[in-house]
């Protein structure tokens, strides 16, 4: 046993604490571990429920939403006792439950670009599990002003795509896949997905961010992962730094050190 876990928590990791790349420090690691997720839907409920149950120390939880049936297909941490309540609600019960050792700290709210800088700032981990085009840009160009590593996510229908964007080591970031500003939301139907896809591409991001608290080297932080859900194919693309970007360029004006 080592630094303060208990027998208990010993047991509950030991199939991690015997991987080389975890053992007692590793878990020391993701216990100090402060992870945000945006976003208590599809991707969001997959990803939580690994990292609570992987004993990451601190989640923080962003959800502005109450819970609706049409959710139960895909978003798995809610329940159908769960219809009506808040969704950080809903969401921190089913990971306390998980886990009882991790600390969920929950933010009933909307992201906007005027408040992502106070929500992002606590924490050494962003993952993007939202549904909404201008959130996430909102929250990619904050966490790379604020110099957070972020974990984006996106699916629709059977497929889904990754990546990781870490502004302390430079790498390419949102805005140099996306050189142009976000058109508004132009509301409408929503989109189609299938609830596993949405499951799949969660719990990679968790992978991803697990790694990244143990120190270990994410590849995707110049790539991107893309998963093709009817073809049953993973593909990697090489993503590239547009040195003209609005955010991380030259003329951006917004450079990350
Ligand atoms: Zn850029």
């Amino acid at each position: 046993m080592d630094s303060g876990f208990s027998p208990e928590e010993g047991l509950r990791y030991s199939r991690q604490l015997i991987l080389e790349k975890v053992g007692w420090p590793g878990q020391e690691r993701l216990r100090a571990g402060r992870v945000l997720v945006v976003g208590a839907g599809g991707l969001g409920s997959a990803a939580l429920f690994y990292l609570a149950a992987a004993g990451v120390g601190h989640l923080g939880l962003v959800d502005g939403d109450a819970v609706e049936l049409s959710n139960l297909q895909r978003q798995i941490l809610h329940r159908l006792a769960d219809l009506g309540r808040r969704k950080v609600d809903s969401a921190r019960e089913a990971l306390t439950r998980l886990n009882p050792h991790c600390r969920v700290e929950t933010f009933d709210l909307r992201l906007t670009a005027e408040n992502v800088p106070g929500v992002v700032r606590g924490f050494d981990v962003v993952l993007d599990a939202g549904d909404n085009f201008p959130t996430r840009v909102a929250l990619a160009e904050g966490c790379w002003r604020e110099g957070k590593i972020l974990v984006s996510a996106a699916v629709q229908d059977f497929s889904g795509h990754l990546m990781v964007i870490d502004p302390g080591r430079g790498t390419p970031c949102y805005r140099c896949l996306l050189p142009e500003p976000p058109p508004p939301d132009p509301g409408g139907p929503p989109l189609g997905i299938l609830g596993a896809v949405a499951g799949v591409m969660g719990c990679l991001q968790a992978v991803e961010t697990i790694k990244l608290l143990l120190g270990l080297p994410s590849d995707l932080a110049t790539r991107l992962l893309a998963y093709d859900g009817l073809r049953s194919r993973f593909q990697v693309m090489d993503r590239l730094k547009t040195p003209e970007c609005p955010l991380c360029g030259a003329s951006g004006g917004n450079r990350q050190p």
